[in-house]
């Protein structure tokens, strides 16, 4: 697809009938990354055409969530012509840009490099008819966040937090930038709640509260409230499921992450 002056156009434009939904957070490590790739993995197995672009250029850990991570290195997209076809994990097309850099070697690119790689995947990759595409952003507020927004005005923002009241702040104000280039947040994801301990007490590691605090400030103002869509416990097979490449929804979807994660996928 090329518009006006040659430049090529993505296919996930406004007339789309892909939902697409940019997955968001304050800071790294609250579970980001390893929600989207179960919100994926479920939604495929329903059926659904499912597609993900792993925006995070400082932790692109989606492939290996996927099963796309052999002996440290990445499967590599097929390139065809000046197309590139995304491997598949889970019934789940893939493209990251952990597929493109040597030997897990840091991304050190500035603002427009990062604009120039998130507008070929979001152009040059074949996807196919897609139901759904979910971005998994780097967390925070910078270049990539602004590029999506710029480029998917239309995405739908999903964001994601610990329960710490702390971590309120920084994710309140990522969505705020998702929301400023013309997204809508469609709901607030709280990760790492309270894990059930075996003499039936419950250990808040993380706190509680922080999910539901977020979803209160980005409500504010506006017409219709930011719900607080689920909150997904502490859970040792939900990490180990990452680390191994298995994704529990289907390993093990009798687990309570599993449970809160399903959940979130039927409303979507
Ligand atoms: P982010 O994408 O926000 O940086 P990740 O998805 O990489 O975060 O998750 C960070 C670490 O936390 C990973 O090791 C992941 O397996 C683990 N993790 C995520 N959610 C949970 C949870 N609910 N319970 C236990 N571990 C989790």
């Amino acid at each position: 697809l090329r518009g006006p002056g040659g430049a090529r156009q993505t296919q996930f434009g406004p007339d789309s009938l892909t939902r697409i939904y940019a997955v968001t957070s304050g800071k790294g490590g609250v579970g980001k990354s390893t929600l989207t790739a179960n919100l994926a993995v479920a939604l495929a197995a329903r059926g659904l055409a499912v597609g993900i672009v792993d925006a995070d250029v400082y932790g692109f850990s989606i492939p290996g969530i996927l099963g796309l991570v052999h002996d440290g290195v990445a499967v590599k997209p097929t390139r065809v012509d000046d197309m590139i076809l995304p491997p598949v994990g889970y019934d789940v097309k893939v493209i990251s840009i952990g597929m493109f850099v040597d030997d897990n070697a840091a991304v050190a690119w500035r603002g427009p490099m990062l604009h120039r790689t998130i507008t070929q995947f979001l152009s040059d990759v074949y996807f196919g008819d897609l139901d759904v595409l979910l971005l998994d952003l780097p967390p925070g507020t910078g270049d990539v966040a602004i590029s999506v927004g710029q480029l998917l005005p239309h995405a739908e923002v999903l964001v994601v937090t610990t329960p710490q009241p702390a971590a309120a702040d920084v994710a309140e104000r990522s969505g705020v930038v998702a929301r400023q280039t013309g997204q809508k947040i469609v709901g607030v994801i709280e990760n790492m709640a309270g894990l059930p301990q075996p003499d039936g007490t419950v250990l808040e590691l993380f706190g509680s509260g922080g999910g539901l605090e977020v979803a209160r400030r980005l409500s504010e103002g506006q017409d219709a409230a930011v719900p607080l869509l689920a909150s997904i416990p502490l859970s040792v097979a939900l990490r180990s499921g990452g680390d191994a490449g298995a994704p529990i929804v289907l390993s093990d979807p009798a687990d309570p992450a599993s449970v809160a994660i399903l959940a979130i996928a039927e409303t979507l």
